[in-house]
């Protein structure tokens, strides 16, 4: 079957590359390891550890984006991003409201948080897990990517990994299915190094 061979070398590439991350010998000549230089193969946190002047300079930097793209990032979208950026952990949207609602005066309208969370989304600035649909950060925003999120069944920390394998194994998935993807999120529940 070729999905279950493609799933295979899926995990079987994750495995490989999870352990060449992991590993203080990332250049070795293993025929298994990957560039650790190269910008994709990326085993960063959904930013829990963020200090607040990093916080404030990936803000300042999606702005000049946005702007260079012609695209708004208005005061509620900037507050919503900076929520999430704050949070330790993946937030949903009625947490992400009442947060906005504690923080002001107004009445906070949640059509408007939604179609701000949309935004969000849709320009890869955040993703947006299948199993909690809570929100996350995007590791690296500033570059388009296919994604693997590995979910932490014990402490909910999200682990997003990117690699380029996955984008290829998707494309043969869909060449071979000549089916049209329109979005996936692909999760992986388990239980993270740290509370093994
Ligand atoms: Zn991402
Ligand atoms: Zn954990």
């Amino acid at each position: 079957m070729i999905l279950c061979d493609m799933t295979q070398r899926f995990i079987q590439s994750t495995e490989n590359s999870i352990q060449s991350a992991n590993s203080q010998s990332a250049n070795s000549q293993s025929a298994n390891s990957y560039d650790a230089n190269c910008r994709h193969l990326s085993m960063s946190m959904c930013m829990p550890q963020m200090t607040a002047e990093q916080i404030e300079a990936q803000i300042a930097q999606i702005k000049q984006d946005c702007q260079a793209q012609g695209l708004r990032f208005t005061a509620l979208r900037e507050q919503v991003y900076r929520l999430i950026l704050l949070a330790a952990h993946p937030i949903g949207a009625y947490e992400l409201l009442d947060l906005l609602q504690s923080a002001s005066e107004k009445v906070v309208a949640p059509p408007t948080v939604y179609r701000s969370l949309e935004f969000l989304l849709r320009h890869g600035l955040v993703h947006q897990l299948n199993s909690s649909k809570a929100f996350f950060a995007c590791s690296q925003p500033t570059d388009r990517h296919v994604a693997a999120f590995l979910v932490c069944r014990c402490c909910g920390e999200v682990q997003e990994f990117s690699h380029p394998s996955i984008q290829t194994m998707l494309t043969e998935v869909e060449q071979s299915t000549n089916f049209a993807t329109q979005s996936s999120i692909i999760e992986l529940s388990g239980i993270c190094q740290r509370c093994q």
